[in-house]
């Protein structure tokens, strides 16, 4: 049976990601940046949280690790590279290393650029990608610690995984994207027209996101850009962009 991923919206704009195995009976989260609603969520499933993926550091990716821990004994699964900053890491990956919910199967996929030690969670059998502030629909994450330049080769394997492959990022920053994408490709008729059922949804207070490889090769003015130097001139362009 195929895995449920449950959206929860928390503080004003993360997207924390439920998700279950039925065949097992195991249930992780990704990037909880708060507990009370995870927790609030897995008790009306019935689920018990074995494990927390944390893409990266940053507070709205991991503030919720102590208390789900504490209440379900969870473990937490962080990247490797940022373990002095997690110190509620229990289990350190990398690149390539493999993560088990049940019987399917995560690759980790060192992404950073973000973070210096930011990583993504690849499930090839369910074609999901959990990818944290990495890309974001039609945008992707600031450079706080990393350069263009590694921005450019992760969206690059980004973009090769299959067409299908769902995005689930830990933001809803898709209309404020969509504004700069339209800036940046004026010609492009398919950010156009995303633009419109973004603005339609947001307005209609609905989420935007997963959204999917194929989608962002067709809109997504970052996973687009042809070069690091692109990449960078649409980051820095996008930065001080008020659309
Ligand atoms: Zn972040
Ligand atoms: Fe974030």
């Amino acid at each position: 049976m195929a895995i449920r991923i449950v959206r929860i919206p928390a503080l004003s704009d993360n997207y924390i990601w439920l998700v279950h195995e039925p065949d097992s009976g195991e249930t992780i989260v990704v990037d909880p940046s708060e507990a009370e609603p995870v927790l609030a969520e897995a008790d009306r499933a019935g689920w018990r949280i074995g494990a927390i993926w944390n893409t990266h550091w940053h507070p709205d990716h991991t503030g919720g690790n102590a208390a789900i821990k504490a209440a379900h004994g969870a473990t937490v699964i962080a990247p490797a590279a940022e373990a002095a900053r997690i110190p509620t890491a229990d289990h350190l990956v990398g690149e390539g290393d493999r993560v088990a919910l049940g019987a399917v199967e995560a690759v980790v996929m060192e992404t950073p650029a973000h973070t210096a030690g930011h990583i993504s969670f690849h499930l090839p059998a369910e074609q999901a990608l959990f990818c944290g502030d990495t890309m974001f629909a039609m945008g992707c994450g600031r450079l706080f610690e990393g350069s263009a330049e590694q921005m450019h080769a992760a969206l690059g394997r980004f973009a090769a995984l299959p067409p299908e492959t769902r995005v689930y990022c830990a933001h809803e920053y898709t209309l404020s994207n969509a504004r700069y994408a339209r800036h940046a490709e004026p010609d492009n008729d398919a950010i156009v027209e995303r633009l419109e059922t973004v603005e339609r949804a947001r307005e209609a207070g609905e989420a935007t996101v997963p959204t999917t490889i194929a989608l962002e090769r067709a809109t997504n003015p970052f996973l687009r850009a042809a070069t690091a130097e692109q990449l960078a001139q649409r980051r820095a362009a996008k930065d001080s962009f008020r659309g």
